[in-house]
């Protein structure tokens, strides 16, 4: 045993960054494990460096951080007069040519460090470069209690006591490792002519940003050439064989979570990022390779070595064919293919698409009745709560999910409750409960949860 502290967070991603602040900030002592170089997750080791509005808390408070440090940047139809309804944008495609947007975005690399120095100054034990190996547990009966986490990094193995752990991993890897029961990524998929009737798991995502790139002209060749999705160069280059069959393939359409507003096949898909002429680009695994790589090493390594050589595809390809790339260049490549679909913890309550359609209400809800917009057209924006019992996993009695490993089902994290505020904000759900139960001497299950957090 190397290590003790009243709270043990695994994974710095916005959901255990602001655990471990809200729980420090109350007064723990509190250990957080990070496997990569710094907080944020998928948003700042993983790239994806979209900011929103602050929805209170340690959101607003985070939000506020990154503009001072001067790493927010907004594109807008001034800045950017050919982006709103053109298809090679990510978010802003659906709307009409022309119009008003404005998208903001953070650098991921300052941003990183802004959170980093908040754990710090806060008096939050960060162990970097550091992963969860194991998980030791006092069993009894029925349910069980975490007595100690293993850990590996350059030092060896490593075990760290804690009264309360926090699962922050963003694909449940603590309560799966503590034996909790979980639902593997993936469900019912749209029923095209190729589907063999097995789930697949929302294909995760490898993220990447280019800079140099001049978009009028990429706009102005769009236009006089009458080629919006770069159809007729994707041809050429693949008619010259300098673009393997997997890239650059038409989007899916179906039914279900997928809808039209998904991007199941590597497409060329962009958005402004950290300053003008830089922009972000996703390349997503292809969904009927049904990769699970929260639990499966070959898949894991699959992703990375295909979506990399993607990556190399597509730059060269966009610099050798595309008017306005010729200057660009590979700036940053995210440190890891983001899981979007990993295990989901079944907890005392599973939050399904139909509480949130039917608006449920709850006794124990831990914000004021929300209003999400989902991503699947058909369900537009609905109100309703979540409960507490969403962040006890079943069987363990000291553990506390947050983010993306809430206890919600596939589609419904899938749909809209995997965002970045979001997670930021169960996470500080998650910090305050563990104080709470610390201070009262109680397990998180025995907490009266009567008031909304947020
Ligand atoms: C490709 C992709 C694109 C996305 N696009 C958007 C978007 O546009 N907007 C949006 O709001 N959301 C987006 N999301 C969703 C969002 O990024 C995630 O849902 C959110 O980051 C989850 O937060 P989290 O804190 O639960 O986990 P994560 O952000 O996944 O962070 C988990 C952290 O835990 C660490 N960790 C994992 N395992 C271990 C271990 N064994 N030991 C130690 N540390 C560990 C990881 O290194 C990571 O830092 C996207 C996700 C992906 C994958």
């Amino acid at each position: 045993m190397t290590a003790e502290a009243d709270l043990v967070v695994v994974g710095a991603g916005p959901g255990g960054f602001a655990a471990a602040l809200k729980a420090r900030r109350m007064g723990l002592n509190v250990t957080l494990i990070e496997k990569y170089d710094m907080p944020g997750g998928v948003h700042t080791t993983g790239l994806q460096g979209s900011a929103n509005a602050g929805v209170g808390g340690i959101h607003t408070e985070l939000m506020a951080e990154f503009a001072a440090a001067g790493c927010i940047y907004t594109a807008s139809e001034k800045t950017h007069p050919d982006w709103a309804g053109n298809p090679l944008s990510h978010y802003e495609k659906n709307l009409e040519p022309g119009s008003k947007f404005s998208r903001s975005s953070f650098d991921p690399e300052i941003a990183g460090r802004v959170m980093a120095t908040m754990l710090d100054e806060a008096g939050v034990e960060v162990k970097y470069r550091t992963s969860l190996v194991e998980v030791v547990l006092d069993e009894d009966g029925n349910s069980s209690t975490i007595d100690a986490v293993i850990v590996a990094n350059e030092a060896g193995r490593a075990a760290i006591k804690g009264k309360i752990f926090i699962d922050g991993t963003g694909s449940a890897e603590l309560a799966a490792g503590a034996g909790a029961p979980f639902v593997r990524g993936g469900g019912p998929q749209p029923e095209t002519a190729d589907w063999d009737g097995e789930n697949r798991p929302i294909p995760g995502g490898l993220l990447w940003i280019m800079s140099g790139i001049d978009f009028g002209r990429v706009a102005a060749y769009q236009k006089s050439a009458k080629d919006p999705m770069l159809s007729k160069l994707i041809e050429q280059a693949r008619a010259a064989g300098d673009i393997p069959p997997d890239l650059y393939r038409p989007r899916m359409s179906g039914s279900g979570v997928y809808g039209d507003y998904y991007i199941g096949h590597p497409t060329l898909d962009l958005s402004p990022i950290r300053a003008n002429g830089s922009y972000i680009l996703w390349q997503n695994v292809p969904y009927e390779w049904k990769l699970h790589m929260d639990d499966n090493p070959e898949h894991e390594t699959r992703a990375d070595e295909m979506l990399r050589s993607f990556v190399e595809v597509e730059a060269q390809f966009l610099k050798k064919y595309v008017p306005g790339f010729e200057a660009s260049t590979i700036t940053d490549i995210g440190q890891y293919v983001g899981i979007r679909d990993g295990r989901h913890p079944v907890g005392e309550y599973v939050f399904s698409l139909e509480d949130a359609i039917s608006g449920k209400s709850f006794p124990d809800a831990v914000t004021s009745p929300l209003t999400k917009t989902f991503y699947w057209e058909e369900f537009k924006s609905h109100t309703f709560e979540i409960p507490f019992r969403c962040f006890l996993p079943k069987t363990i009695d000291n553990m506390i999910l947050t983010g993306a490993s809430l206890s919600f089902t596939y589609e419904t994290i899938f749909m809209v409750m995997r965002n970045f505020p979001w997670c930021t904000q169960t996470g500080e759900i998650a910090g305050y409960a563990a104080a709470l139960s610390i201070e009262q001497n109680i397990s998180p299950k025995k907490l009266v949860w009567q008031t909304p957090y947020f």
